[in-house]
């Protein structure tokens, strides 16, 4: 059944048994705490954008695996086009929800997947790829959220994956079983976890000969026998337990991280999709990584839109709109944040078809593209701090503002232009602390720091795609040097 509306895809989260540790709690039915029902809500907005008149020509997309329209993402993007309407897409779900929505993981993922097991069966004469077109048709068919989980531990980093005093810090397969293999380690800041219905497990790195046990690719049901969930917190977290809505700063939507364990979980040989074929890691982390590290320049963008706006909205609000100082500051958070869409346009638009059919960004812009993404939202969030002034820091709380002692006071002295009221300034106020210091800096800050890597991970892919030889040539050539 393709193209599920928001509420059956909760429906279909509601029917998988699982249960998480949060806060200190083991749930039940995690899907209802207070913590992560947010952020439910942001993977939902994904399936109804499916559906709205404004959105769903962009959303929706025939797919010739299953040959069915499915939701874009789940695509394994089929040209140029295809890359730059994810960017768009992304973007737009970024700007409508204000978060990091989660669900993009599993499509890089699965276009990454789907290349390099294709690779891989030309050198070894492997069936990992129809393996794979089989299980991904199905996710396309059922229109399913897949959390693609690429993180290891990776506990003592000066050392390889077979010299850690625990061999479960990289996660690897611990036993062999007739139909299949035994999974056992962990994946850390697994985004939107709690909200799939799918785990694709990919090695974290290059694996080299003798690590074989660690190369391992395949998928897991997340209700699976042996897998556990530790909800991460996030700043503010528990403001979401709160009746009132105001403090969160986003009402409606939030982000997820998950620590994920695996405790010897079996995985019958129709889902594994690379195992042991330590020469196909490596190219199977550059390709996720660039295709996340292009996702940046479309979500990140998307929730940039909301900070301008609030910025731009609480500068009316305190009466500054004016200033040229003010224009100017917002003249900039837009040249920046259209920078990251440029970025993410650009390495779509350079695209280029895999061996395997399906298109895969230009890895040198994509590369640029998100070390940009780990400078340019922390100006934007700067010069939004400084616009918002220092009540963004200082500001009393929602439950002072319904108690009527003090509720007239801040009514007297929170006014500002009296075109706005109170209780609309001190939202848009919760809304910028929650982007730039609260739970939303966790998806707008910290991951655009380390989400898909590192800023030193990028300037490693851009000194190996930069062709150096080229650009020394051109001077030779230029220079009449031999
Ligand atoms: Fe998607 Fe962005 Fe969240 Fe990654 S950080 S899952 S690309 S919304
Ligand atoms: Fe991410």
């Amino acid at each position: 059944m393709a193209l599920k509306t928001g509420d059956q895809y909760l429906a279909s989260l509601d029917s998988l048994n699982i249960s998480a540790h949060i806060l200190g709690r083991k749930t039940e039915r995690p899907g209802e705490h207070g913590l992560v029902a947010p952020s439910r809500q942001a993977v939902a907005f994904t399936f109804d954008a499916a559906h709205a008149p404004e959105s769903k020509d962009l959303f929706r997309v025939v797919s010739p695996l299953c040959q069915e329209e499915v939701n874009r993402f789940t695509h394994l993007h089929q040209s140029q086009a295809d890359l730059v309407n994810k960017i768009k897409m992304q973007r737009h779900c970024g700007a409508m929800t204000g978060c990091c929505f989660q669900r993009c993981v599993g499509m890089d993922a699965a276009n990454a997947v789907y290349s390099t097991t294709f690779d891989c069966d030309q050198r070894h004469g492997t069936s990992y790829h129809s393996r794979f077109r089989d299980y991904w048709a199905w996710v396309q068919r059922e229109d399913l959220v897949v959390d693609g989980a690429m993180t290891d531990p990776k506990g003592d980093r000066g050392k390889r994956p077979k010299d850690q005093l625990d061999p479960d810090l990289f996660l690897r397969v611990k036993e062999r079983r007739a139909g299949g293999v035994v999974i056992s380690g962990a994946k850390l800041h697994q985004t939107g976890m709690l909200n799939s219905h799918e785990i694709l497990v990919m090695p974290t790195m290059a694996m080299r000969e003798g690590e074989q046990a660690w190369a391992i690719c395949c998928a897991v049901p997340v209700d699976s026998l042996g897998v556990r969930y530790i909800y991460g917190r996030q700043t503010s977290d528990t403001r979401k337990l709160e009746a009132d809505r105001l403090d969160v700063g986003n009402p409606v939507y939030g982000g997820q991280e998950v620590m994920t364990v695996f405790e010897d979980v079996f995985v019958p040989n129709e889902r594994i999709f690379l195992d042991g074929e330590v020469d196909f890691s490596g190219s199977l982390v550059e390709r996720f990584a660039s295709y996340h590290r292009q996702s940046y320049g479309g979500c990140k963008v998307g929730v940039g839109d909301v900070l301008i706006g609030a910025t731009a909205l609480i500068a009316a609000m305190n009466g500054v709109a004016k200033a040229g100082h003010i224009r100017e500051k917002l003249i900039e958070m837009n040249h920046l944040n259209e920078t990251l869409f440029a970025c993410g346009l650009a390495c779509s638009y350079q695209g280029q078809a895999t061996p395997a059919g399906n298109y895969l960004v230009d890895l040198l812009l994509a590369n640029v593209c998100k070390l940009n993404v780990t400078r340019l939202p922390y100006e934007i969030a700067r010069l939004a701090t400084d616009v918002a002034g220092g009540l963004l820091g200082t500001l009393p709380s929602a439950a002072d503002l319904n108690d009527p002692e003090t509720r007239p006071y801040l009514l007297k002295y929170l006014a500002a232009n009296p075109g706005h009221q109170v209780v609309d300034r001190m939202k848009v106020l919760r809304l910028i602390e929650n982007l730039t210091a609260g739970a939303g800096a966790v998806g707008y800050l910290i991951e655009s720091m380390h989400g898909a890597g590192p800023p030193a991970a990028q300037r490693i892919m851009i000194e190996r795609q930069a062709n150096m030889e080229a650009k020394m040539g051109a001077v030779k050539s230029l220079l009449s040097i031999a």
